[in-house]
């Protein structure tokens, strides 16, 4: 259960395995790059716990790792929608959008969060070089589009991890669509000590 992670709510969050970046400073790299090393709860176990605390509740944020990769997202989403009539959160890096878009589409997601890493340029250091700059660019405009379209559906968040000056925090907030302000995240080192360092 979180109060930060959706502001002005009370929700409960979901930690889905895998992602197919590799940020340097990831904070979640167990669960983000070997998921089978951890325990799975399964989804009887989830559904019984949202059935418990579902009329104290006034969200559930689906994060990760990075949850656009998981079969059937949308689909699963309209499935814990219907069961627990409870507005939910996506917490996503933005490379998937066509999972985003669908996800809007069907009405299954109510908040889109969206991690802009850095300047396009940056992409290649800040995510262990698994998006290249004009990667970036393809996805976070497809994103930028969808905003638009969906306004009040989206935030855009950016962690100012080392390597990342006042300068490059500039160049994000000027990439974003007119109207929408980035939320900055300090950056704290990862517990389990796993953070390498950010390439020149
Ligand atoms: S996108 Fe997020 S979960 Fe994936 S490696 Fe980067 S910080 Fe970790």
């Amino acid at each position: 259960m979180s109060l930060c992670d959706w502001p002005g709510r009370i929700s409960v969050v979901l930690f889905l395995g895998g992602c197919d970046l590799r940020c340097p400073t990831c904070h979640n790299s167990v669960l983000a790059w070997t998921p089978e090393q951890l325990p799975c709860v399964c989804p009887n176990d989830v559904h019984q716990y949202l059935e418990a605390k579902a009329s104290w509740l006034d969200g559930l944020v689906i994060s990760g790792g990075e949850a656009t990769l998981s079969n059937d997202l949308p689909g699963w989403l309209a499935e814990l929608r219907k069961r627990f009539v409870l507005p939910v959160k996506l917490d996503t890096n933005g490379m998937h959008p066509e999972v985003v878009e669908e996800s809007l589409r069907l009405g299954v997601v109510d908040m889109v969060a969206v991690d802009v890493k850095g300047p396009l340029d940056m992409y290649p250091a800040l995510t262990g070089n698994r998006v290249a700059p004009n990667q970036a660019s393809a996805c976070l405009d497809r994103i930028f589009d969808l905003a638009g379209e969906f306004p009040g559906r989206f935030m855009f968040r950016c962690t100012l991890v080392p390597r990342l000056e006042s300068t490059d925090v500039d160049q994000v907030r000027r990439m974003l669509p007119a109207g929408f302000s980035l939320i900055t995240q300090s950056f704290f080192e990862p517990r389990n000590g796993q953070k390498e360092e950010i390439p020149c």
